[in-house]
C-alpha cells in the first residue's frame, strides 16, 4: 500500500501540471495514524470537490462500546463526531486556496437535527469519516504545494482533533448521547402513555428567524405546562423530566394572532426527528408518524381517493380516483391528508395559516347560503371526530379564528403571550351558552382510506444520454430523470441529504419494490427497511457521505408530487380525470 511519502511525491510530480493529473491521487494511503482513501478526484475546480475517506482502527480512535453499544448512542456518537469535524475543519483549513471549490474541506453534518448519515460510522472495528476536498488550481493549473498543506497538514490535524476520543470534549460529547438517548426514549414512551407529542417545560420554542432554524436568542419566554396538562417522563440519563402531555384525541390551539401558536406548532412537527443540545427543542418530541398538513394549490394528485371530503364535482369529475395536475387548495389539502393516512399517520399538524379556509370550515349561515348539494367540500371539522373514532388518528390544530372547532375538540389549550393555559372548561361552556345551528354534514362515517399501487413504468430516471440522473438542488426539489419534483409544501423534510436520499429511494423502491400491484405503503415500507438493515449505501456503490435518512412519509410525498405518476387503475398519469381503465 502507498503511504503518505508516496502521496507527496505525486503532489510534488504533478504541481503545475494540468488538472486532470490529480486523478492519479485515487486510491489508499497509509497515514501511520489512519488511512487516507481517495475514492474520487474532481474533474475540475468547479466540480463536486473531490470524495475522501479517513479510517482509524478502533484500538487507536479509542472510544468504548459503551458509547456506541445501541442503534441510538450509535446515531448520537456518529452525529457528534461528524460536527467535531465540521468545526475542526472551519478552524483549521485554510479555504480559499484559488479558484471554484479549492481548498474546501467538508463533511456533511446537518442542521439541529440528529438524523443518522453516511458521513461517519463507528463500528468495533473503526471510524470511518467521509468528506469532501476542493483540490486547489489557479487556473487549470495544478496548486501543488496547497495540495499537500491540505493532505499533509490540515487534514490530519483534522483528524486528530476530531476522530479520537482522548481529543475531545468528553463532557459534550456525554451530553450530545443522553439528549439524544432521552428523546429517543420518550417518543418511544409516547404511545404507552397515551400521548402524542410531549413539551418539557424549558423549552425554548422560537427560532432565530424563518430561514435559522437555531433558536432565538433575543428573550424567548421559555414553555411552562399547563398545571392540567403535566406528565413526567423518567428518563434514562436526565432524570425526570416535567412537561406539557397532549393527549390521543382533538387538540386545538387557539389564541390571538402572535401570540405563539404557529411556533409551537412547528416544534412540533420537527420534533419527529431528535435535536442536538443547546436547540432548545432538545425535550420535545412528536409521535413519529406526525404529518403536518397544509394546503398546496397546484401541486399534481395522481389517484387518490378524496371522496370522505370531496364528492360531486362540477362536470362530474369524480373524487374517489382523484388526479388533477393542479389541485385546488381544498383538493390539495384533502389529498395531503388522505395519502398521510394511506401511509399510517396516526397523527395529524394543521395550521390554520396553511390551510385553506373552505376546507377547514363551513359556517351555519354558508350553509343557509349554499346548499350542501351545491358544496363538493366536507369541511374537516365534520371530519375531524369520525378520524378519529374510526380510524384512531388524532389531530392537533391551531385554530384562532373559527370557534366551530369547538364542538369536537377533545381539549382547548389557548396560548397566551408564548404560553399555553388549558380552556377546555371554559371552551365547554361557550359551546352551551353560544349554541351553534350548524348541522354536521358529509354521513355518519369518515369514508374509505384507500391504498394506491404505482405502476413501475412510471419512475423513469432516464434523461438524455443518461440512464439515471437523479439528484437533490436543494432541500425542497428533485430532479428525477426529465421531471423537477417540487417539494417546498413539505415541510418535515429537514436536510438537503434527506432529499438526495429520497431521490434515490424512489428509483430503489421503482425497481425493487413497486411490483405489480404492491402498494405504495407496502412498496416503500419494504424499502426503508432494507435501508435500515443494510445502510444507506445501499443507494449508491460509491460510498458517498452526503445521505441522510429520510421518514416514510416524505418518501412518499415525493413520489405523491410526482407528475410522472402513475396509479394502477388509471389509464392516464395525473391528467386530468378519466374513469376509463379504473379498477
Ligand atoms: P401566531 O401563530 O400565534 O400568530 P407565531 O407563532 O407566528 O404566532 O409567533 C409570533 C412571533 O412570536 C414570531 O415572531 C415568533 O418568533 C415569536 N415567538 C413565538 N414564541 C415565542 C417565545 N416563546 N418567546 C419569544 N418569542 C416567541
Ligand atoms: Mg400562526
Amino acid at each position: 500500500m502507498k503511504d503518505r511519502s508516496d502521496l507527496q511525491a505525486i503532489l510534488n510530480r504533478i504541481d503545475g501540471r494540468g488538472y486532470k493529473a490529480y486523478k492519479e491521487l485515487k486510491g489508499s494511503y497509509d497515514f501511520r495514524d489512519f488511512r487516507l482513501i481517495v475514492d474520487h478526484v474532481q474533474g475540475d475546480p468547479y466540480a463536486a470537490p473531490s470524495r475522501v475517506r479517513v479510517t482509524i482502527p478502533q484500538a487507536q480512535a479509542g472510544f468504548a462500546r459503551a458509547h456506541y453499544s445501541t442503534p441510538v448512542r450509535r446515531l448520537a456518537l456518529e452525529d457528534f463526531l461528524t460536527r467535531a469535524f465540521h468545526r475542526a475543519a472551519g478552524r483549521t483549513a485554510k479555504g480559499h486556496r484559488g479558484i471554484g471549490k479549492s481548498g474546501l474541506i467538508g463533511i456533511d453534518c446537518g442542521g439541529q437535527e440528529v438524523l443518522e448519515r453516511t458521513a461517519l460510522f463507528v463500528s468495533d472495528r473503526e471510524v470511518e469519516a467521509r468528506f469532501v476536498m476542493g483540490l486547489p488550481a489557479r487556473g487549470r493549473t495544478i496548486l501543488g504545494r496547497d495540495a499537500q498543506e491540505m493532505f499533509l497538514n490540515e487534514l490530519p490535524e483534522i483528524v486528530t482533533r476530531s476522530l479520537y476520543y482522548r481529543s475531545l470534549d468528553e463532557k459534550a460529547l456525554k451530553t450530545h448521547l443522553h439528549v439524544v438517548e432521552d428523546q429517543t426514549f420518550i417518543r418511544e414512551a409516547l404511545d404507552v402513555e397515551g400521548l402524542v407529542a410531549f413539551v418539557a417545560d424549558g423549552t425554548v420554542l422560537p427560532r432565530r428567524t424563518g430561514i435559522d432554524d437555531r433558536p432565538l436568542t433575543d428573550h424567548p419566554v421559555s414553555f411552562v405546562s399547563p398545571d392540567s396538562l403535566r406528565r413526567s417522563f423518567t428518563t434514562p440519563n436526565r432524570g425526570t423530566v416535567h412537561g406539557m402531555g397532549i393527549p390521543r384525541g382533538i387538540t386545538l390551539i387557539v389564541g390571538g394572532g402572535f401570540h405563539g401558536k404557529s411556533t409551537l406548532l412547528n416544534a412540533l412537527n420537527r420534533a419527529v426527528y431528535p435535536h442536538i443540545p443547546g436547540d432548545g427543542r432538545e425535550y420535545v418530541v412528536t409521535d413519529p408518524t406526525a404529518v403536518k398538513i397544509r394546503a398546496e394549490d397546484g401541486r399534481s394528485v395522481a389517484g387518490v381517493d378524496i371522496s370522505p371530503f370531496i364528492q360531486n364535482l362540477p362536470f362530474g369529475k369524480e373524487t374517489d380516483f382523484f388526479s388533477t395536475p393542479n389541485a385546488s387548495g381544498s383538493t390539495s389539502q384533502a389529498a395531503n391528508i388522505m395519502e398521510a393516512l394511506e401511509m399510517g399517520s396516526r397523527l395529524l399538524l394543521i395550521d390554520e395559516d396553511t390551510s385553506a379556509t373552505n376546507f377547514m370550515i363551513r359556517d351555519e349561515r354558508m350553509q343557509a347560503l349554499v346548499a350542501k348539494e351545491k358544496e363538493p367540500i366536507t369541511p374537516f371539522v365534520d371530519k375531524v371526530r369520525q378520524l378519529r373514532e374510526e380510524f384512531g388518528v388524532s389531530t392537533l390544530l391551531v385554530m384562532g379564528g373559527s370557534g366551530d372547532y369547538l364542538d369536537c375538540a377533545d381539549r382547548v389549550l389557548l396560548m397566551e403571550a408564548y404560553r399555553p393555559a388549558d380552556v377546555t372548561d371554559q371552551a365547554r361552556a361557550v359551546v352551551q351558552t353560544h349554541a351553534s345551528r350548524r348541522r354536521r354534514e358529509g354521513g355518519a362515517r369518515f369514508g374509505a382510506i384507500r391504498m394506491r399501487a404505482p405502476l413501475p413504468e412510471g419512475f423513469d430516471p432516464s434523461s438524455g444520454k443518461r440512464e439515471v440522473r437523479i439528484d437533490a438542488r436543494g432541500v425542497q426539489e428533485i430532479l428525477f430523470g426529465r421531471e423537477t419534483i417540487e417539494l417546498s409544501a413539505v415541510e418535515q423534510l429537514v436536510d438537503i441529504s434527506q432529499t438526495r436520499a429520497i431521490g434515490d429511494l424512489i428509483h430503489y423502491y421503482s425497481e425493487n419494490h413497486a411490483k405489480s400491484g404492491t402498494s405504495l405503503q407496502e412498496g416503500l415500507a419494504r424499502s426503508l427497511r432494507d435501508l435500515q438493515e443494510r445502510g444507506l449505501d445501499l443507494l449508491s456503490p460509491y460510498r458517498l457521505g452526503c445521505y441522510a435518512m429520510p421518514r416514510l412519509f416524505e418518501v412518499a410525498a415525493a413520489i405523491n408530487r410526482m407528475r410522472s405518476l402513475q396509479i394502477k387503475g388509471s389509464s392516464r398519469p395525473a391528467d386530468g380525470s378519466t374513469r376509463e381503465g379504473k379498477k
